[in-house]
């Protein structure tokens, strides 16, 4: 008779889980899917994801292994973070195992108690333990437990092993021999020490505007269930504080929220703020914590002890104890999609996750993904607008600067270092943004037009001048700078193109007496150099601030009344039908850095294409018809959100071998692609990339469901080809960049 089957996800690239019989001597009544169990796979062993409990198996029971050891009493994961993983595992196409893993904490991958350290207990001195000491009589034959005794008595609010040491060796041992006879007694303090409590009365909150009490009641109304809602309102319109209001309200009734922002909005200045005025605790989950750290705040969610759980992308799969609002900050960015490996969209899992537990999900942005826009515009989500800065602040106007044919300095036309010269000299800031890091992207040879090509990726290197290389962002090859042409030996070597080092180094010789705050990965990899900067900008140590995206979310610097976007032509003719869409949300969200209700700021932005229909409208008229204007574009393209896509990217050392992998690929799609369009193979945006030749098979259909149901028959037969080792192949279902 078939006994009980585990059905175990186990890391591995497979597309299935693993049968295994449970290990000898299992309590079968206490096991249930959700539990670690370990398990030998191949000849080694791993930690894998108990997810189902089966009667039999497809394979010969005599040939299944049993399993090694369940490692958990009851299940780590709560129900609907089970389901939510196996939800996107299966709508993603991921192979389960590496869901789970991916989802999980990598301590608990690597098969870590599920429990939070506590911190070590406390020893005091009992009455008996002074009577014992004071009489010494039955201590005679123990010196180290009288000198620990003696310490101790001077110590009277108890001490921990640890720092006995230096009094006694090992003082463990004699702790528990003086616990023994009842002289010591030890009390493991109940907080654990990794909580980030404030004690501290929170502020008085402001009164909301009319827009935020709306939008607030709104949400309010409908705590009980799930709805999606869309709040849309430029920064400084109040969002935040329509987030702490409800999540103030999902925690009187006992409930937890989940906040998930991009990785660069979780800025200090955003849980210094949240620490603030939320009582109780907050855990924080991104991916500068040490493992440690990680799995401790994941332990704190699932407990219920962090009652607001702040986190990046991956923070979706959080387990909370008693979820009751689910918040995406800035839900457009493009962080939330996972661009490698297990490649979900946090913010569409965040709404999924909304919909299994029956709470509220509220999507918050200036500047709306086109997706949401959509989804809102249809009746799917709620609308919820605050359409002007709280406090009476306006927003800055945006001013288009016409650079054709005008004599630039260093990238800056004139117009620009004018306003920067009348804004400096009123002692305000200034912010230029440009998102390119380094000094120049190309290093140009004017003799014989050698370019500083990477010799693995179809692309150039750039030049970081401080550190004298040239280094190539898509697969960080580096080398020193050539002094003479490799080709001709020419020593006319000239950097082309505008980087933020260059920009830096350019405008100090201009404005020689004023701070300059670069902001970039390269200036800020050093830990605590970026809040160095920050405190110089606040301070007005630094006035002005150049920056790529880092600069662009999440920090507010109240004193800055110009920005400047140097470069806004790259995103308007991008490679990506989403350039545009980007360039958009990023122009305003540096715009929204500026200003404040008494020192109103102003936006220019540089272009040699003045008259970029969606450019105009967004100026003109602002984010909404600019939204608007490009889902007209979208829907006349039949392009997203009007299309729905899976891209199926190969890979190979060999160009011919991808293209024919993903030829076969389209061969066995054809049969099953009724309403769908299979485009390509077709070379990936960027060919070769870190020495490998990249292509690409599109296939886009007008109804999601069309598109699903070819990608599980689809996905069995690329799977059932004979595995070639040397192509590299992987599926993004609604894809966010064609790289
Ligand atoms: P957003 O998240 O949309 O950028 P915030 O919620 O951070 O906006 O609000 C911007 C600033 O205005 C913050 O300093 C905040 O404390 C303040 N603020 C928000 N709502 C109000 C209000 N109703 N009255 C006064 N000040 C407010
Ligand atoms: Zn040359
Ligand atoms: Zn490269």
């Amino acid at each position: 008779m078939p006994g009980p089957i585990l059905r175990i996800a186990v890391p591995s690239p497979l597309y299935r889980t693993f049968d295994y019989l449970p290990p000898p001597g299992c309590d079968l009544a206490t096991l249930a899917p959700g539990a670690r169990v370990r398990v030998p796979f191949g000849r080694r062993q791993t930690v894998g994801f108990l997810v189902e409990i089966g009667a039999d198996s497809e394979l010969d029971p005599t040939l299944l292994r049993p399993a090694l050891a369940v490692l958990d009493r009851a299940p780590i994961l709560p129900a609907d973070v089970l389901a939510l993983i196996q939800w996107a595992q299966r709508y993603y196409r991921h192979p389960p195992g590496e869901a789970f893993a991916a989802a999980l904490p990598a301590l608990l991958r690597q098969g870590e108690p599920a429990t939070l350290p506590r911190p070590p207990p406390v020893w005091r001195i009992t009455a008996a333990g002074l009577t014992a000491l004071a009489e010494s009589v039955s201590l005679r034959r123990a010196p180290a437990q009288r000198r620990l005794l003696g310490y101790l008595a001077q110590c009277p609010a108890g001490l921990d092993a640890e720092t006995l040491w230096p009094v006694i060796r090992n003082p463990t041992a004699t702790l528990r021999a003086l616990d023994a006879r009842g002289w010591v007694e030890s009390d493991a303090p109940d907080a654990p020490a990794t909580i980030d409590a404030t004690s501290a009365i929170p502020p008085t909150p402001p009164t909301l505007s009319a827009a935020q009490a709306d939008a607030v009641a709104a949400v309010g109304a409908v705590l009980d269930r799930f709805q999606v809602f869309l709040l849309e309102g430029v920064t400084g319109s109040g969002k935040t504080e329509v987030y702490l209001r409800l999540i103030e309200a999902v925690l009187a009734r006992g409930r937890q929220a989940l906040v998930l922002t991009p990785e660069i909005g979780l800025t200090p200045q955003l849980l210094a703020r949240f620490r603030e005025r939320l009582p109780g605790s907050l855990a924080v989950l991104h991916s500068g914590l040490s493992d440690r750290e990680r799995l401790n705040a994941w332990l704190l969610a699932r407990d219920g002890t962090a009652r607001v759980v702040v986190g990046t992308r991956s923070a979706v799969f959080a387990p909370l104890r008693a979820p009751g609002l689910l918040i995406v900050d800035e839900e457009h960015d493009p962080s939330f999609k996972q661009q490698d490996g297990f490649r979900y969209h946090a913010r569409d899992l965040a709404v999924i996750r909304g919909r299994q537990l029956g709470v509220p999900v509220v999507l918050g942005s200036a500047t709306p993904a086109l997706e949401s826009v959509r989804n809102a515009r249809d009746g799917r989500y709620h609308p919820l607008s605050l359409p002007e800065r709280v406090g009476g602040g306006t927003e800055p106007p945006i001013l288009i600067l016409d650079v054709r044919r005008q004599p630039m300095t260093e990238g800056l036309s004139q117009p620009l270092l004018e306003r920067m010269r009348a804004h400096l000299a009123r002692g305000e800031q200034v912010l230029l943004f440009l998102n390119r890091r380094g000094f120049a992207p190309l290093l140009l040879c004017h003799e014989c037009g050698w370019l500083s090509q990477c010799r693995h990726c179809d692309a150039r290197m750039t030049l970081h001048l401080r550190q004298q290389r040239l280094t190539c962002h898509h697969c960080g090859d580096n080398r020193p700078v050539d002094v003479v042409c490799p080709v001709c030996g020419s020593v006319d070597l000239r950097a082309v193109g505008h980087g933020t080092e260059r920009l830096e180094a350019a405008l100090r010789p201009l404005f020689p007496d004023i701070g300059i705050a670069r902001i970039d990965r390269d200036s800020t990899r050093r830990r605590g150099s970026l809040e160095t900067l920050l405190a110089d900008i606040h301070n007005g140590d630094r006035r002005i601030l150049i920056g790529t995206q880092m600069l662009a979310k999440g920090h507010h610097f109240p004193e800055v009344t110009l920005v400047g976007v140097v470069d806004a032509d790259q995103g308007l003719y991008g490679v990506d039908f989403r350039s545009s869409e980007r360039m958009a949300q990023l122009i305003l969200q540096v715009a929204g850095r500026a200003g404040r209700a008494e020192k109103p700021g102003t936006v220019l932005i540089q272009t040699h294409h003045p008259d970029h229909p969606l450019l105009r409208v967004l100026v003109a008229e602002g984010y909404p018809a600019f939204a608007a204007a490009a889902l007209a574009e979208r829907r006349e393209a039949s392009l997203p959100p009007f299309a729905h896509q899976a891209l199926l990217r190969a890979e190979a050392a060999d160009p011919e071998r991808a293209t024919g992998f993903l030829n076969a690929a389209r061969a066995l799609a054809e049969p099953l692609a009724a309403g769908l369009e299979v485009l390509g193979p077709v070379p990936a945006p960027m060919e070769r990339r870190a020495g490998r030749y990249r292509a690409h098979l599109l296939l886009q259909a007008a109804r999601r469901q069309d598109l699903h149901r070819l990608l599980d028959p689809w996905v069995a037969q690329l799977l059932a080809r004979p595995a070639d080792r040397r192509i590299r192949w992987a599926l993004d279902v609604d894809p966010v960049e064609l790289y």
